[in-house]
């Protein structure tokens, strides 16, 4: 018996992973490349693990050095991955960080370092891999990663929350500029996953034993968790698919 090809095949696409070496990043550029596709990285650290784990599935792998908490490496790296591959079928805005402090301490640099990593510059990055996937006859897949404050206000976190509802919204716009043009926009919202972002939190006995006795899913989620759900909005599988931001949190915010 002949199978038809899997919708969730990605051979010869290229996929741009921003904050790729470590954490949720890592683990999408991993899984785009066991679907098919060939991995840009994109980060400020080396990418010497992910490079590994992604030549393990047989998959093209490039490294590019850019530090997105400015918006002036984007137009290079564009050109680096156009000179690599010829075009550019996936974005994955996943670059992140977070700042805590009680609202009433938060500082301005704390807003603006939060405000230009999480919103800025995925804007702009998403701007200009836009502008490539609008000439080309294929589209093209953007996957932000938003977060449960995008739903929540959270607490101690205020620019993170309004960086990432920000982020939200973002899809949504995008996603009606852009869906009629062959580009999918689209962003998954993580629940509570173990990476370097949540350590602070797993740490605090108190918050971690609470955040656990909500999770319906009984664990912290994993980065390879988000994997799936990226794979799925990046394949052909999720070709209807525009503007939402899909929560992979163990059933979080169904409580
Ligand atoms: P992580 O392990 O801290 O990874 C964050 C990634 O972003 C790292 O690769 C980091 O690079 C990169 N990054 C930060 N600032 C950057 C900059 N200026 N330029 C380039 N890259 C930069 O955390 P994570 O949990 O995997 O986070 C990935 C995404 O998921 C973030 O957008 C985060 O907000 C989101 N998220 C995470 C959770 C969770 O529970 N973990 C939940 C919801 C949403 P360096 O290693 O060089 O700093």
């Amino acid at each position: 018996m002949t199978r038809t090809p899997s919708l969730f095949d990605l051979s010869g696409r290229t996929a741009i992973v921003t904050g790729a070496n470590t954490g949720i990043g890592q683990a999408i550029a991993v899984g785009l490349a066991s679907a098919g596709a060939a991995v840009i990285a994109v980060g400020r650290s080396a990418m010497d693990a992910t490079k590994l784990k992604v030549d393990g599935t047989g998959s093209p792998f490039l490294a590019i050095k850019a530090d997105l908490a400015s918006t002036r490496p984007i137009a290079g790296l564009i050109d680096q991955a156009l000179d690599w591959r010829g075009g550019i079928d996936i974005l994955v805005n996943n670059a992140g960080i977070i700042r805590r402090a009680d609202s009433i301490d938060l500082t301005e640099q704390d807003w603006d370092d939060v405000m230009d990593v999480n919103l800025k510059s995925l804007f702009f990055l998403s701007q200009a891999a836009g502008r490539v996937m609008l000439t080309q006859p294929t589209g093209g897949r953007i996957i932000n990663i938003a977060s449960l404050l995008s739903y929540q206000g959270g607490i101690r976190v205020a620019s993170y929350t309004a960086a990432k509802h920000g982020v939200s919204g973002i899809t949504k716009i995008l996603a009606n500029e852009w869906a009629a043009k062959g580009i999918n926009v689209n962003a998954v919202a993580p629940g509570y996953i173990i990476t370097n972002n949540t350590e602070a939190l797993r740490n605090d006995q108190e918050r971690s034993a609470t955040i656990l006795a909500r999770i319906p899913a009984g664990r912290w989620g994993e980065a390879q968790d988000i994997a799936g759900a990226v794979t799925f909005l990046a394949s052909d599988a999720a070709r209807y698919v525009h503007g939402i931001t899909l929560p992979v949190d163990g059933g979080w915010l169904a409580r």
